[in-house]
């Protein structure tokens, strides 16, 4: 037999987000055993949420893309988009890759979202956060979502960032909009959209919301925005109860300076946050005309967790618009362990359970949450683990050019490192004139002629 010393071991990590590049950095880094990275996604795009979830106004966090392309340029690493796991006859299959490679990461996020579970949740106008991000960040799988914006009051569902993000993006400056790299479907119909106003209902109080200070803090800074809190939901003081982590501190001083300003009646757009609201039921002929939210109180459990108890009192509010932003879920993948809890595939520190080679990272390993930067950690731990077990095993006999042919052959729209530099390159140059960071291109066959040159 050959010495095993003298090839490399080759892994494959299955999605292109932050979790997925994050293991690819850990996996170069670690050195010794010899390994090559082959990263997958089944856009023709890397780079995951960073380019299809962070909101557009937020460059900043985009910017975080400087380090993939990075780990994309080093030695080892190919990228192979149009690359799908499945069951079709251009997808690959999960045994497929485990016959040729000898590790299988599995960076797949979390691609769907949290139900509601009420009645009129699939009316026309009722659209999951989800859809919503995909459809202005040019996912392609979004760009004919049309969402209804002919209507003045958009109701977000959730107190979270993914709600903010939505009802910032509803509300943003039109000149704001047209610097960023919002996908151009999206751009023309933000633009003359009618939403004047986005309310952002929490299920909980304002010291259970799951915004963070820095996302709360920007909103005084838009234009033409009036942000707008009940005093009552906010009292004086609430910001020095004992006991208050230093984010939900700070959040507080936030909301309460809002309640504190009272609303502008004169800016154009209002953004109002009204907490102990449930949504119990959309109605509407055909599409969206009202949404009924249930008022709560606040019960503290037994293990600590504090709780929604519906009152039983309603509130009606007419809208045309309720985006629900009540989390993501993960997918199950086919062949592997699935926990239908939490939307994860169950592992230990990575590993994923009763399976052998096979690994997760990011949301699929431990549900949707934290920030792009909590992916390091997480990816490192499994990292860790996957080189401890290659360092047990001989490579596979598959080189990485028989691997390539094949992958050609299968997926003949494969777009490959060189074909999104391509992309990339024109993407960029499209946004130039106009001081843009880029202008997306959505359409899977533009992409693959991009990517040929
Ligand atoms: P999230 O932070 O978990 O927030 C989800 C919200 O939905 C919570 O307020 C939750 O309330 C509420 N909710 C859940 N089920 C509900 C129901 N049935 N009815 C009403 N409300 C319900 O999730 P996310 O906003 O999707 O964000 C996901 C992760 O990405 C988070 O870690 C977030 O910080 C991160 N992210 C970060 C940024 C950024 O840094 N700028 C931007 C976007 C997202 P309860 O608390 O009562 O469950």
């Amino acid at each position: 037999m050959e010495n095993h010393t003298t090839r490399p071991h080759h892994v494959a990590i299955v999605g292109s987000g932050p979790s997925g590049f994050y293991a690819a950095a850990a996996l170069l880094d670690a050195g010794a055993p010899d390994v090559r990275v082959d990263m997958f996604d089944r856009l023709a795009t890397p780079w995951g949420l960073v380019r299809a979830g962070v909101a557009p106004d937020h460059p900043k966090i985009k910017s975080v893309s400087s380090q993939y392309t990075k780990t994309a340029a080093r030695e080892g690493f190919r990228f192979f988009g149009h690359v799908c796991l499945g069951s079709g006859p251009t997808d690959v299959t999960r045994e497929e890759l485990l016959e040729r490679y000898d590790a299988v990461i599995y960076a797949v996020g979390s691609q769907t979202e949290r139900r509601l579970r009420i009645p009129g949740e699939d009316l026309r106008g009722s659209i999951a956060s989800v859809d919503f991000v995909g459809w202005y960040n040019g996912h392609p799988d979004f760009v004919d979502l049309e969402p209804p914006l002919d209507t003045e009051r958009a109701v977000v569902i959730g107190a979270g960032n993914v709600a903010l993000d939505v009802a910032r993006m509803l509300l943003l400056p039109e000149a704001d909009l047209r610097a960023t790299d919002t996908a151009d479907h999206a751009l023309e119909a933000l633009a003359a959209s009618s939403v004047r106003e986005a309310l952002v209902c929490g299920r909980r109080g304002p010291v259970e919301a799951a915004f963070t200070t820095t996302e709360l803090r920007e909103l005084s800074d838009i234009d033409d925005l009036t942000v707008v809190v009940d005093p009552e939901q906010v009292p004086a003081g609430i910001a020095d109860s004992e006991g208050l982590a230093k984010g939900t501190r700070r959040n507080l001083e936030i909301l309460r300076g809002f309640a504190e300003a009272g609303p502008d009646a004169s800016a154009p757009h209002r953004m109002e946050f009204r907490f102990l609201r449930s949504p119990v039921e959309i109605r509407g002929d055909g599409r969206v005309e009202e949404i009924v939210l249930g008022i709560n109180r606040l019960e503290t459990g037994e293990d600590g967790r504090v709780r929604a108890v519906d009152t039983g009192e309603r509130e009606t509010v007419p809208t045309g618009l309720v985006l629900r932003a009540v989390g993501y879920r993960g997918l199950a993948l086919p062949g592997l362990p699935f926990d239908e809890a939490t939307g994860t595939v169950p592992h230990t520190e990575g590993r994923v359970d009763s399976r052998e080679r096979e690994y997760v990272v990011g949301w699929i390993k431990r549900g949707p949450t934290g920030i792009i930067g909590t992916n390091k950690k997480d990816a490192n731990e499994t990292v860790r683990h996957v080189v401890e077990d290659l360092t047990t095993r001989a490579p596979r006999e598959h080189s990485p050019d028989e691997v390539e042919a094949w992958l050609r052959d299968r997926c003949p729209d494969l777009v490959d490192q060189q074909g999104w530099e391509a992309i990339d390159a024109h993407e960029r140059g499209r946004g130039d004139p106009t001081g843009r960071p880029r202008v997306k291109v959505v359409d899977r066959d533009e992409l693959v002629k991009l990517s040929r040159g």
